[in-house]
């Protein structure tokens, strides 16, 4: 993973995208097959134990973590933890802090590679990062109730897969066993089902979906060079880390610029964002996906989109 500047507190120009940026999306180009693991689940050194059977719902594995393993908390050092939408709204809430202070406080910058999009990773301890996360305890973790989704998977990661010609995408999961965790000793045995059930995941599977399909419709591009054969713009990792990170940053660009002038949006719907950060992330993932992939998703107000066609027909010669 690479490091990329951290964008809370920039100036609201540097996201907008003109209309000549919406009508240059309009080309669309067709997405080859595709699997990205979302959470790896690799939180320690050494190697990719990952064991590549996919697991459904109903298949079952062994393990169990509790205080009594002779690994306890080793897998809080060092941990490569990618917080989604969601992990930073919970966790902020837990802090009872906005997001832009959870970021600055407790998140390293980086890129989520096959995407080349910028996301937050939790810093842990060390010069080196391979130290301990700030949340771990001799009694285990202390932000238990609002970690991160990374942590309540473990120790399966997942999978999201879209073929070529399928309609939709696909979820599985699959199981890393590093071999410090000591979990996969015991003998606790149970389906895949139960255990994401018992690590309440549902909340950001949720939430987190539309970042996910756009982190993966991204890293789909990439691999033919990107949107429009370029890879995504400085403009464009601002726009998503905004829209997806700092939902404050996000609503201060939606009511105080000329967003609501651009796009149809229901004033109840305004009035809800006005408060509510999750509907926020919705509509902040509905935006991405208009402008970055010309999807149906919102829609542009009348004269906002004759003034990109007329725009776009100029520059092809065609006025
Ligand atoms: S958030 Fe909690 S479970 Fe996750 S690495 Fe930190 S201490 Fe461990
Ligand atoms: S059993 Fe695995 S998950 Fe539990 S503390 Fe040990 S290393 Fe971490």
């Amino acid at each position: 993973m690479s490091n990329t500047p951290r964008t809370p507190g920039d100036d609201d120009d540097d996201y907008y995208i003109d209309e000549e940026e919406l009508a240059a999306s309009t080309y669309v180009p067709a997405e080859p097959d595709l699997q990205l693991e979302v959470f790896d689940a690799v939180r320690g050194e050494g190697g990719t134990p990952v064991n590549p059977v996919r697991l459904d719902a109903e298949d079952t594995f062994r393990f169990r973590c509790h205080k009594g393993v002779s690994c306890w908390n080793q897998c809080c050092h060092g941990a490569d933890i990618t917080l989604t939408p969601y992990d930073i709204l919970r966790l902020s809430k837990h802090f009872e802090v906005r997001p832009a202070q959870f970021l600055a406080e407790y998140t390293v910058p980086a890129t989520f590679d096959k995407s080349n999009l910028p996301v937050a990773k939790l810093k842990m301890g060390g010069t080196d990062g391979k130290g301990a996360c700030a949340f771990v305890t001799d009694d285990g973790c202390s932000v238990y109730a609002a970690r991160p989704a990374t942590c309540r998977y473990y120790p399966l990661g997942v999978v999201s897969m879209k073929m070529k010609d399928a309609e939709s995408k696909e979820d599985f999961n699959f199981i890393v066993t590093e071999p410090h965790c000591k979990g996969h000793d015991e003998d606790q045995v149970q389906n895949v089902g139960a255990y994401k059930a018992e690590q309440q995941v549902t909340d950001n599977e949720r939430v987190d979906r539309g970042w996910i399909d756009i982190l993966m419709k991204m890293a789909s591009w990439s691999t033919m060079g990107g949107p429009m054969g370029k890879a995504p713009s400085l403009a464009t990792r601002k726009m998503f880390f905004m829209a997806t990170a700092d939902v404050d940053a996000f609503r201060n660009f939606v009511l105080n610029t000329r967003f609501l002038e651009s796009y149809e949006i229901a004033p109840e719907a305004v009035d809800i964002i006005k408060t509510d950060d999750e509907a926020l992330l919705l509509l902040g993932y509905d935006w991405l996906k208009a402008v970055l992939f010309n999807e149906p998703t919102l829609t542009l107000k009348e004269h906002v989109l004759q003034q990109a066609i007329a725009k776009a027909r100029t520059e092809m010669g065609a006025a």
